[in-house]
């Protein structure tokens, strides 16, 4: 059975497969509208209950078109188990990074541009500027071989320097980023590329950045609500895709947070509030 028929049965079941395969193409299509994918660049998910296999799009399908029809099912090896189509050529690189990191749930690579200039500047170093940039305080180190990644020796090095990391970039090439789901990693990409603007605004205009301290961090950190965070940016940029006509129609229900629902979010940790306040 391919995720196109398990799709097509969406209503019949509890499957996670098509809501995940939607909010995969999704993500992809709003992400390609955000400049930080273009006619490259890809993101896997895991598949709840199945350590056998990942989910990533058919290669060579439009990012700005994907559906979850384009979406595989595919092995560690790279091997396509269910759906008709040929995974990307760098697959290798979710695969490894899946396999090396068991609390990571989602991948993408991409080609931003912005992250590439950090790689191409002597002496210069991506630094955590913005506050959301705290999700990456432990370090942002830069892969070494610029080539693409194809074989698996060269996934397992990529994976290798990324490390325990959330984001590692690649040579003037790109960069791999991880999070715990589709929805986390689509805000953490947004923000990144917030975060790397933000420094090479301060760059250009000659002052020497000055990045956030460790405290600085540790403060931003004590306030952050993640999930809320990540349902908050998801429902602003779904509804804006949906607006814009990136997304289709007729996916509206199952990737939109209603207006009540968000309603009833808590914004704020009572348990840190009263921490704070103390
Ligand atoms: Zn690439």
């Amino acid at each position: 059975m391919s995720v196109t028929d398990i799709a097509s049965k969406k209503n019949s079941g509890a499957s996670p497969i098509p809501q995940l395969a939607l909010e995969l193409a999704a993500a992809t299509r709003m992400l390609e509208a955000e400049d930080i994918l273009d006619y490259s660049g890809h993101i896997s998910c895991r598949i709840p209950g199945r350590d056998d296999a990942f989910m990533i799009q058919i290669g060579s399908t439009s990012r700005q078109e994907l559906g979850p029809a384009d979406i595989l099912i595919v092995d560690y090896d790279c091997n396509v188990l269910e759906g008709e189509g040929k995974p990307p050529s760098e697959t290798v690189i979710h695969a490894e990074i899946l396999k090396a990191r068991p609390d990571v749930n989602s991948v993408i690579h991409c080609h931003m541009d912005l992250a590439i200039a950090f790689t191409m500047m002597e002496g210069v170093k991506m630094l955590p500027m913005r506050a959301r940039a705290s999700r990456w305080k432990s370090g942002i180190p830069t892969h070494p071989d610029p080539s693409h990644i194809k074989l698996v020796e060269q996934a397992v090095d990529l994976a290798n320097t990324l490390g325990p990391h959330h984001v590692a970039l690649m040579r003037a090439h790109g960069l791999v980023m991880t999070a715990e789901s589709v929805r986390h990693l689509y805000i953490d990409a947004i923000h990144f590329k917030e975060n790397a603007l933000a420094q090479l605004q301060v760059l250009q205009s000659g002052a020497k950045p000055v990045p956030l301290t460790e405290e600085e961090i540790e403060a931003i950190e004590l306030m952050e609500m993640r999930d809320w965070h990540a349902k908050k940016l998801w429902n602003y940029y779904i509804r804006k895709g949906f607006k814009e006509g990136q997304l289709d129609p007729e996916w509206q229900a199952a990737l939109t947070p209603t207006k009540e629902s968000m309603k009833r979010e808590k914004m704020f940790d009572d348990k840190v509030l009263a921490k704070m306040k103390r």
